[in-house]
């Protein structure tokens, strides 16, 4: 049974998919819509796309989400979300030290940029360290046996702004938003059963209250598994380091414009925020999961303390990247440090369904497998088009809901081809404790 353009619909997470969901379902005729987020502002600081910002690259190993970003990025250019993105390029590329496995990653991604006709006149290929300064004047470094290419068709969107641009303008079109540890912070889904069937009637809230829905969306991110224990090994917390270089007001000048700088083997860099003259950098591994022994599922931290440092090797690995392309860089201290969680599937396919048995009363929106944001201008409508769909089924049969095997530990950090390296345990790189002398 379809949820009608009446009907209360609440979305749990004022994140990325959650705003642009609930953004689209306004612009489609729902008028009954309300975000539940759990931090008391937005951007909120739990969710993955409270950043500077995210590579927005078109090119996929698989044509599938390649054709989406080409969608998204047409979106990006429409004037709500065009303030947020910067067509910069993408120098994509391996250090001369990179193994097999990265080269192998880099030639896949660049032979598909090459057979997609929208993409393929923005490429140009990288193949000396000349080619490198070519593409990027800037990279004074000795980018030491660097090869790979640029494309022009890509490049960044600010995340964190973008999600505030659009909590605007969903609040302006009449969705409802609940926000903060006691109002939106949503402890469970609550379900009733009646002799024929079972259904998710509504969410409670920490304050203790129940809000009846005759459609509940959970947006939750990272954090899906603990409102969806259904999903089991499905969807796997996990998480990636972050961290900034501080620059004066003349090197946040000096670097405006250079393309999003990535180093296959090493991890990649922003053109500076000239608001905060802060320069985003990530570093590229299997990153960390936290498994609870008790029933082999990695959650996300409960709080953001657990998560505020920068793991001792990838520091190392960033310091190498900064020494190979702004070796004036590489010993400044980094600031804003932390990992960053996200919702990841051992395909790097979204889950995008209705949870079953439940009478088409509960939709998972999850595993965007760290590669969501670029599809922030459309994610919300393959919502919209779901419920549109007959059969109460999602179309995609890639996103749908996928039966959790029974046993085996959830971690595929090294079997996604895309990502270099196995994944660690959080408790394994935890700083050691300050002394207290
Ligand atoms: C380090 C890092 C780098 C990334 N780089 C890129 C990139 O370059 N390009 C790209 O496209 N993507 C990138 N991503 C992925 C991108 O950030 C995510 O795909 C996107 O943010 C997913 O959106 P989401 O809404 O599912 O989750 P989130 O944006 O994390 O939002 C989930 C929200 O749910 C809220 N929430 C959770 N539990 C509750 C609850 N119980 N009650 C109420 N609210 C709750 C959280 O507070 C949060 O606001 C990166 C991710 C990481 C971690």
């Amino acid at each position: 049974m379809g949820v009608s353009k009446t009907d209360s619909i609440v979305i749990v997470g004022g994140g990325a998919f959650g705003l642009s969901t609930a953004l689209d379902l306004v612009k489609k005729g729902y008028t009954n819509v309300s975000v539940y987020e759990k931090d008391d502002h937005i951007p909120p600081r739990w969710s993955a796309a409270n950043d500077l910002n995210k590579i927005v690259r078109a090119e996929y190993e698989d044509d599938f989400y390649t054709d989406l970003t080409i969608k998204a990025i047409d979106a990006w250019k429409t004037p709500l979300f065009a303030p947020y993105f910067h067509q910069v390029g993408f120098l994509h590329c391996v250090s001369g030290a990179a193994p097999q496995q990265a080269t192998d990653t880099l030639n896949r991604f660049r032979a598909s940029a090459e057979r997609n006709s929208k993409i393929q006149p923005h490429v140009v290929p990288v193949n000396t360290e000349d080619d490198v300064r070519q593409a990027c004047w800037q990279l004074d470094g000795p980018v030491t046996g660097w090869n790979g290419y640029l494309n022009r068709f890509d490049g960044y969107a600010h995340s964190g702004a973008a999600l505030a641009g659009v909590y605007r303008a969903a609040q302006a079109a009449g969705v409802r938003f609940f926000l903060g540890e006691q109002n939106g912070a949503v402890d469970e889904l609550v379900y009733v059963s009646t002799a024929t069937a079972k259904k998710c009637a509504g969410i409670r809230t920490k304050n203790g209250r129940f809000h009846p829905a005759s459609l509940v969306i959970v947006a939750a991110g990272a954090a899906a598994g603990r409102l969806v224990p259904q999903l089991g090994q499905n969807v796997v917390a996990k998480s990636w380091s972050v961290a900034h270089v501080h620059l004066t007001d003349e090197e946040t000048s000096a670097l405006r414009g250079i393309p999003v700088t990535y180093a296959r083997d090493l991890g990649f860099f922003f053109e500076p925020d000239p608001k905060t003259n802060l320069l985003k950098m990530c570093p590229m591994g299997g990153g960390y999961i936290n498994t609870d022994p008790k029933t082999g599922i990695s959650y996300s931290p409960e709080t953001l303390k657990e998560s505020a440092f920068l793991p001792e090797a990838d520091e190392k690995q960033l310091r190498q990247l900064l020494k190979q392309t702004l070796p004036s860089l590489a010993d400044r201290p980094f600031v804003e440090k932390s990992l960053c969680w996200f919702a990841d599937t051992n395909d790097s396919d979204f889950i995008i369904d209705y949870i079953p048995g439940m009478s088409d009363s509960v939709i998972v929106m999850s595993g965007d497998s760290g590669h969501g944001f670029k599809m922030f201008p459309i994610v919300g409508s393959f919502i919209t088009d779901m419920l549109a769909a007959p059969g109460s089924q999602q179309p995609v049969a890639r996103w749908r809901w996928k039966q959790p095997a029974s046993q085996g530990k959830g971690d595929w950090g090294g079997d996604v081809s895309w990502r270099l390296g196995s994944s660690k345990e959080l408790s394994e790189i935890l700083p050691a404790k300050a002394s207290k002398l």
